[in-house]
């Protein structure tokens, strides 16, 4: 992929050749994330989006603490699903100011713990409100909250959609206005609404529209509000191009429809900060999983490439998360990325399973045992989205460089 340089037909990643990496890493399988890639696509979305809007990222497409540490200083908060991911973001010196807390199912513990730290809780339950107001009582501390809102309308053309219809995501908008109510009457710390239509979308148009829907209704839901909203988090949902023929998403019209909604919000909901939340096109890009060749095989002549890294570590790259039809990432033979001499082969792992495959018949340099496999476009839901304990294999090892 263009992003990574190959030098001496070797890839570079994060200023080092790939070889030379793998043995300072010390084993295989491993992911590697490369800072310098995920700065650029800080700054590529800063350059592109209208400066009053804050960028979070969205922790969950990748927790590893360093990258979570680094991402904390580039961007203007971090959003976590997890009491686990909230600790992460807290170790990794994020502002709690600029954390917020959203997801279904967070027990008492966890709401209790983010009171604690001064996290804002985007509230997905009416179940959640009772705790919150406890844990203010007793911590005598302000239980700050955002309502999630389930929209009445979906992301068009997202790979996943979480929002619209029946979901067990937010407060259906027609229940909104009895949680306002409800936050006003016991004094929580109201601070504004999250909305999150989507993910992995590469329509600009249906970005736009989506983000334009969610702030009308933020701004009708605004009317029953106890206090003026502060915080506005409209989503995301921005993809990246994973398989051949996908366009890669065109940000420029984001940019001017989001600069339109940031001038209405100045006038309709003039404390509101402007927030957009990113997992996976902050990090999906920047990141490569790097496998072994262990064995060479042809079976009724087909190429074989046995490798010691399969869906164990890297579930979305063999297809098993939440694809629909099966296709493959971008591969490389990383130690041969300039080779001409190429050859149509498979790459599969280890595991005693047909599901475990990263490249179904590609046409890759013609790779021997010892060389290295590249996957691309690994950067984001990698190894903390992987069945790591399934077989029993070693587990995989990430490297920020
Ligand atoms: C998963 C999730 C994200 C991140 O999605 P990406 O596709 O990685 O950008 C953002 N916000 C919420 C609420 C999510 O659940």
């Amino acid at each position: 992929m263009e992003q990574y340089p190959v030098l001496e037909g070797q890839l570079v990643v994060g200023g080092h050749k790939i070889v030379r990496l793998a043995a300072r890493v010390g084993q295989t399988p491993f992911y590697a994330y490369d800072r310098g890639l995920l700065q650029a696509r800080v700054a590529q979305l800063r350059g592109a989006l209208p400066p009053a809007v804050k960028l979070h990222y969205a922790m969950k497409a990748n927790p590893m603490p360093a990258l979570v540490g680094l991402m904390a200083g580039l961007v203007d908060g971090i959003d976590v699903a997890s009491a686990g991911e909230l600790k992460v973001a807290l170790d990794a010196g994020a502002d709690p100011a600029e954390i917020s807390f959203a997801g279904p199912g967070k027990r008492d513990p966890e709401l209790w713990q983010a009171v604690a730290a001064g996290v804002l809780v985007n509230v997905e339950s009416m179940r959640e409100l009772p705790v919150l107001a406890a844990a203010q009582q007793a911590l005598g501390l302000p239980a700050r909250v955002a309502v999630r809102v389930n929209p009445d309308f979906e992301l068009k053309g997202s790979g996943m959609k979480m929002g619209g219809g029946p979901k067990q995501f937010g407060l259906d908008t027609e229940v909104v206005p009895e949680a306002l109510a409800w936050i006003g009457r016991e004094g929580l710390a109201f601070e504004g609404f999250h909305l999150f239509a989507g993910s992995q979308n590469l329509r600009a148009e249906s970005i736009c529209e989506a983000q334009q829907k969610s702030y009308e209704l933020a701004s009708r839901l605004a009317a029953s509000a106890p206090s003026p909203v502060r915080f506005l988090n409209l989503g995301g949902g921005f993809g990246i191009p994973y398989f051949p023929g996908e366009q890669r998403l065109d940000l420029a019209p984001i940019g001017a429809n989001l600069a339109g909604i940031v001038e209405r919000a100045a006038k309709e909901l003039p404390e509101a900060g402007i927030v957009i939340e990113l997992g996976r096109y902050f990090v999906g890009e920047a990141g490569l999983y790097v496998a072994r060749v262990v064995d060479r095989k042809v079976s009724r002549g087909q190429v074989y490439l046995v490798t010691d890294g399969g869906l164990h570590h890297a579930l979305a790259a063999s297809g098993n998360f939440g694809q629909v039809v099966r296709k493959n990432y971008p591969v490389t033979v990383a130690n041969r990325a300039g080779a001409t001499e190429r050859e149509v082969a498979s790459v599969v792992g280890p595991l005693c399973t047909p599901l475990d495959l990263l490249a179904d018949r590609m046409h890759l340099p013609v790779a021997q045992v010892g060389d290295l496999v590249a996957v691309f476009q690994s950067g984001a839901y990698g190894p903390s989205a992987s069945p790591q304990g399934f077989l029993g294999h070693p587990a995989v090892v990430e490297v920020l460089v």
